[in-house]
Parts: C-alpha cells; sequence; structure tokens
C-alpha cells in the first residue's frame, strides 16, 4: 500500500525551513533604507550571541564555499606556512583552497573514523614548523564527527601563540556550544542553509581583533571579509546582500536567541541519542567510532547495499531525503541523516520509520520496529512534550 508524502529533509544542508517563516522569504526591500539596516544589524547582533562573541560576524552572500574562501583570500599571504585538519570532504577543501592559493600546507589527517588525536596534533604544534594559520571544521560533515575545538584550541595558544585559528563552523553551529571569544578562536565562519533552515543564499564569518590587523595583501574584490566587516560596522553589507533571507532569518534568530543556546544544544544532544539508539537496534553501525557530531548521524549500510540506492528509493516512494557518504573510504555504504536545525523528535521517528521501510525493501534482516521503539525511548525519558 502506498501513501502520498509530504517531502521530508534530513540531509545536512539544506535543512529543514521553519514553516511560520517561509513567507517572510517571499518579502523583498531596499537595503539601504533604515528599516532594512536595522534588520541586517538585528541578524548580526544574534549571531554574535548564539556564538558568544562581542565581534558581530559580516554577512556574505555565497554558500558555505564561499566564506571558506573568503577566510583563506582574506587572512594568508602566499607562502604562509598554514596547517589544515583534513579529515574528510570539507577539511579536503580547504586544503584544495590552500594550495590553489600558494600556501605552504601542512596537512595532519585523523582517521576518519576516530576523529581527532590532539596528541598527534600537539606533535605537530611542538614542531618546528611555526604556522601563520590552522583551518580545521568544527563537524566534518562528511565522517559525522565533531572535533573538540577547545581543547585543539587550547593546544594551538599555547604551542603556537601566533597562530590564527580558523574555523568552518557551518555544520556545527547550534548544535554544539561554540564560544569564539572565550576560546580565542579568530575566524569562525557559518551558514544559514544549516543551523537556520534558510535557503541557500546567506553566510557569515567573525574576525578576531588579530585577525582583523592580519589582513591578507592579496589583490581580492569580492571576498574581502576585512573590507565587508569595516562596512557592515557602519550600515549594511557593501554589495546587495541576501535581502529576503536576511529578512526571514531575523525572524528564525529572534526564535532562537529565546530558546537559547544551552537549550539548543540539549535538544540536538538528545535528538543524536535517540538516533544512536535507533540505528544499534536495528543492528547497524555508525561511521563514527568517538567525537560524535550532534548534527547529524552517519549510519553504514551492510553490503552490497549502495546509499546511492538507498536513497533514491526513499525519496521516490516517500519523499524522506537522506544523503549518500562523502569520504573517500566506504563511502558508497554511508548513509547520512541530519538532525541539525528545525528537526523536532516526531520528525526524527519518521526519519527512522522511512530507514526501517528502506531496510525492508532491500532485503536487510531487522526486527520491524525496533529502530522506532529504540529513539521513542529516548525521546519519551528526554523530553517534557
Ligand atoms: C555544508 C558545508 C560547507 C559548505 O558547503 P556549500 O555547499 O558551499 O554550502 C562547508 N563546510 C561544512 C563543514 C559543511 O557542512
Amino acid at each position: 500500500m502506498t501513501f502520498s508524502y509530504q517531502r521530508r529533509l534530513f540531509c545536512p544542508g539544506p535543512t529543514p525551513m521553519p514553516t511560520a517563516n517561509r513567507h517572510l522569504l517571499t518579502v523583498s526591500d531596499y537595503h539601504r533604507q533604515d528599516e532594512f539596516v536595522a534588520t541586517f544589524q538585528a541578524c548580526r547582533q544574534h549571531l554574535a550571541s548564539l556564538c558568544h562573541s562581542k565581534h558581530y560576524p559580516a554577512l556574505l552572500t555565497t554558500s558555505g564555499t564561499g566564506v571558506m574562501e573568503a577566510a583563506v583570500v582574506s587572512l594568508t599571504n602566499p607562502h604562509d606556512k598554514v596547517l589544515v585538519i583534513a579529515g574528510g570532504k570539507f577539511g579536503q577543501r580547504f586544503q584544495k583552497l590552500a594550495d590553489i592559493y600558494n600556501c605552504d600546507t601542512t596537512i595532519y589527517k585523523p582517521q576518519p573514523r576516530e576523529g581527532l588525536d590532539l596528541t598527534a596534533l600537539e606533535t605537530i604544534l611542538t614542531g618546528q614548523d611555526k604556522f601563520h594559520a590552522l583551518f580545521l571544521q568544527a563537524n566534518e560533515t562528511s565522517t559525522g564527527i565533531h572535533y573538540p575545538l577547545a581543547a585543539v584550541a587550547e593546544r594551538v595558544h599555547k604551542h603556537q601563540p601566533d597562530c590564527l585559528l580558523v574555523v568552518d563552523a557551518i555544520s556545527s553551529i547550534i548544535a554544539h556550544e561554540i564560544r569564539i571569544d572565550g576560546w580565542g578562536l579568530d575566524c569562525v565562519i557559518g551558514a544559514a542553509h544549516k543551523g537556520f533552515g534558510m535557503p541557500p543564499s546567506l553566510s557569515y564569518a567573525f574576525l578576531s581583533e588579530r585577525a582583523k590587523r592580519k589582513s591578507s595583501t592579496r589583490p581580492r574584490f569580492y571576498l574581502d571579509l576585512h573590507a565587508e566587516l569595516r562596512q557592515q560596522e557602519s550600515g549594511n553589507s557593501r554589495f546587495t546582500p541576501a535581502i529576503s533571507t536576511v529578512i526571514a532569518l531575523k525572524a528564525v534568530l529572534d526564535d532562537l536567541h529565546n530558546i537559547g543556546t544551552t537549550t539548543l544544544v540539549k535538544r540536538h544532544a538528545l535528538l543524536a541519542k535517540a538516533c544512536h539508539a535507533a540505528i544499534k537496534a536495528l543492528g547497524l553501525q555508525l561511521y563514527a567510532l568517538r567525537q560524535h557530531s550532534a548534527a547529524l548521524t552517519n549510519i553504514i549500510l551492510p553490503p552490497p547495499l549502495k546509499a546511492q540506492d538507498f536513497c533514491a528509493y526513499l525519496r521516490a516512494t516517500c519523499q524522506v531525503q537522506f544523503a549518500g557518504g562523502q569520504t573517500s573510504d566506504a563511502s558508497t555504504q554511508i548513509l547520512r541523516l541530519s538532525h541539525l536545525g528545525y528537526v523536532d523528535p516526531f520528525d526524527l521517528v519518521a526519519a527512522i520509520t522511512a530507514l526501517e521501510l528502506g531496510l525492508k525493501h532491500f532485503g536487510v534482516r531487522f526486527q520491524a520496529g525496533a529502530g522506532v521503539a529504540a529513539a521513542v525511548a529516548v525521546i519519551v525519558a528526554g523530553v517534557d512534550a
């Protein structure tokens, strides 16, 4: 028997959009007039408070990769020694950018399923090379691993006090705590189509006082974080911003501000816990062995089942969208299930139900309902309705 379903997104970007604010995406306005500038500044202020910084970020009209590039171009010079933590696809993207922009790149490649080894990192940091900057993700979305950011920052400050810490927190913001000022992070970047459920269009970057002083001498124009920040401190963006997204984002950030970061982090932790319990009850394995991200869960499907076929089947039959793998090893078998942003406990139960429907279709043996029961048990224990 079949049903008519509505589309449900469980991919790690774009994430589901809160329905109550969708109408705002149709609003247009002139970005140089006072009312819009106030909205723009309110977004910057809310982002600063969510990330525990007294500095407001610059908003850019790019996807996440655009602001990654802006960070590399704005904060490095050719031949600067930089260290990149390349634990998966997004770390490799920083590596690629650093190479393209002629940095002298050193790579630390954690074992993809093991996460970041602080001792191995410390060995590099106490070696002969003095680094101008360290580039890393907070969540490596391809592996589903969340690096111990505060501990990394502490080691970097201790052994390489002049090294800039550049963090791609795109898939981590609101799922995990981030204390930009407290941890001494120099550049933190995010994007509104991850935690905030906006359509792709808007990214943002914070710069510390130190990063503001270390502006690159490279020629650059659109992706100039320093120029953008200077302009935004006295008004709004240099060029036409993603106007409708900014207007809708303000409503989302008002909401998230009222919820507060402590609760947001707890919510994500509970959904991740429920998801992990379901995976275990279904006899499947998590890809990450430790340092699990609370934003998404990466699952290893039993061979010879391919994630691509599994995703295609669920999209075609019940409009559920998971994502396939992105790492080089075993990626054809990795299914990525995002619970970042506007995903509630009922949504997660739907995701696990879809997972069970897919397993049944592909002939995987499991006890029907076991995944859902395990997830619901965690939810009922942890949620006060
Ligand atoms: C999604 C994501 C990006 C940005 O990807 P875009 O497709 O350019 O938006 C960058 N880093 C991480 C960790 C991500 O999850």
